[in-house]
């Protein structure tokens, strides 16, 4: 049977936004953490940013590593809040393109939910720019699949929109603020990766390509010359890409969440004073 609608609470919400944000070069993902109900309502309550692995266009993979990884921390907090919570969807971003799932989602979305029925997808399509140039726009839509083809023949599986909600919460939960934290990391990692990738790419051209030139001039400075000029652009753009991150992104978010903590620090106060004051009153 299909869910029937979902809640996403706000904090997990504001976490996805901010992935699916973080980068316009490519596709992002993650896992969502939450409970269904006895009415087949979905609540998300947290969610999990995942590193991709693959990043090819279209390939949304999630690793056995990174679902039992997820698994455990659904647990971990089934244990805190006294709440069946379970690893119950997913959410990737579709930068540039529209919000509907493509042939490939659709049937990632029914493996999933082979394995659990009240699996979900969530998708955020944003730097997608329509005719009427809504600039900034972001849309999101939740689906699930279902089979179209009757019995005994092979599945064809199509879309099956979920109506979707956004829940107020009071504050974010930790496990929402964790994965907000986590992105700075993740992004910084990815770059590293790409760097380190780079410098053995390039060391390795340069073998073949110089070596040829060196039999050739028999001279073995330029290749050192090469070599040395390659490293510094390796580093030069692995910097400026650090630094972009960190004025684009990890500025940003540290003001937001620092001016959040002000913002708390002042409910705070004002309540301690009418608790104060409360207390003067009972007492006289
Ligand atoms: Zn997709």
């Amino acid at each position: 049977m299909a869910i029937s609608c979902v809640h996403l609470k706000a904090g997990a919400y504001m976490v996805c936004l901010t992935h699916a944000l973080s980068t316009e070069r490519e596709e992002i993902m993650g896992l969502c953490i939450g409970e269904v109900d006895v009415n087949r309502v979905v609540h998300i309550v947290s969610v999990i940013m995942l590193r991709r692995s693959d990043k090819r266009k279209d390939r949304v993979e999630i690793s056995p590593e990174q679902l039992t990884h997820a698994a455990s921390q659904a647990e971990r907090l089934a244990l805190q809040t006294g709440k069946p919570l379970r690893v119950l969807g997913w959410y990737h971003s579709h930068p540039h393109i529209t919000v509907w799932p493509s042939h490939v989602d659709v049937r990632t979305q029914a493996m999933y939910q082979m394995m659990d029925e009240g699996f979900v997808g969530l998708i955020f399509s944003c730097f997608h720019d329509d005719k009427t140039n809504n600039l900034g726009h972001v849309t999101v839509t939740c689906f699930q699949s279902t089979n179209q083809s009757p019995e005994g023949e092979p599945p064809m599986y199509e879309r099956l929109e979920i109506p979707f909600h956004i829940v107020r919460n009071e504050s974010i939960n930790e496990p929402c603020l964790n994965a907000l934290i986590q992105l700075p990391r993740i992004l910084h990692d990815e770059e590293e990766d790409a760097y380190n990738q780079a410098q053995l790419v390039k060391s390795n051209h340069l073998d073949v390509h110089n070596r040829a030139e060196m039999d050739q001039l028999n001279e073995g400075n330029m290749v050192c010359d090469n070599r040395i000029l390659n490293d510094v652009h390796n580093s030069a753009v692995f910097t400026k890409s650090v630094c972009h991150q960190l004025e684009v992104l990890t500025g940003p978010l540290m003001q937001c969440l620092q001016s959040r903590l002000e913002k708390n620090k002042h409910i705070l106060e004002s309540l301690n004073k009418e608790k104060e004051s409360i207390l003067q009153q009972l007492s006289s």
